[in-house]
């Protein structure tokens, strides 16, 4: 099957613009120095700050590369993932918080993860993902990982909720995210039969 991009990096945000030109030179760097052929959808979740001038800038001066997706509201993290994921065109779409805690320099690995190795979700893990954060984040955070490990039978995968994620496209064009369900795509992907997944350290 022909793809029209190789990659397309769907960014869901709410109130990001001092991380977004940073975040999209980073993103550039990587795909110039690795040639692939990319886009970026930023999908603005009803920011109140100025993220919507920067992604239009943005647009402006990377024509080829950048699009934005604005919504009226704040709807959540959800329907603006599922938002991207209906625009995006590329044979691996991956998926990256706007606040610089995913690093663009994964992106070589998980693409390859997804093309040479045949996962059709792998999902980044960062070993330092919680460090700062009170008892009060990271205790819930435990519990949610090991029910959901438990509930699904994914048991390789650390941190469900990680926001950098990579997909097969047949992934994200079959699956349906609204509510909350961000934080159980390995799920909702198991279940739609895809069975690859696989996480990235
Ligand atoms: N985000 C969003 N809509 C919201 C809340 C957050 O699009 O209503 C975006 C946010 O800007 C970021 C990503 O979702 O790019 C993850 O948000 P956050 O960093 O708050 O989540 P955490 O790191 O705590 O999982
Ligand atoms: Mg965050």
């Amino acid at each position: 099957m022909e793809y029209k991009l190789d990659i397309s990096v769907v960014v869901p945000l709410f109130n990001e613009d001092e991380s977004l030109p940073e975040l999209y030179a980073w993103i550039e760097r990587v795909m110039k120095e690795r040639g692939f052929s990319y886009e970026v959808i930023f999908v603005n979740d009803g920011s109140t700050d100025n993220s919507w001038n920067v992604i239009e800038t943005l647009s402006q001066e990377n024509s080829e590369h950048v699009r934005g997706i604005k919504f009226r509201r704040n709807y959540g993290k959800s329907p603006a993932l599922y938002c991207g994921f209906k625009a995006a065109q590329g044979r691996v779409v991956i998926t990256m918080d706007a606040d610089l805690q995913d690093s663009p320099d994964e992106i070589p690995e998980l693409y390859k993860m997804i093309v040479e190795e045949g996962y059709d979700l792998v999902s980044g893990y960062k070993l330092n993902r919680s460090q700062g954060d009170p008892l009060s984040k990271t205790i819930p955070t435990k519990l949610f990982n090991a029910t959901a490990r438990k509930v699904s039978g994914i048991k390789n995968l650390h941190d469900f909720n990680c926001g950098l994620k990579a997909y097969r496209r047949k992934v994200i064009k079959s699956i349906e995210v609204y509510g909350e369900m961000h934080r159980y795509i390995p799920i909702l992907a198991k279940h739609a039969g895809f069975k690859r997944i696989g996480e990235k350290v």
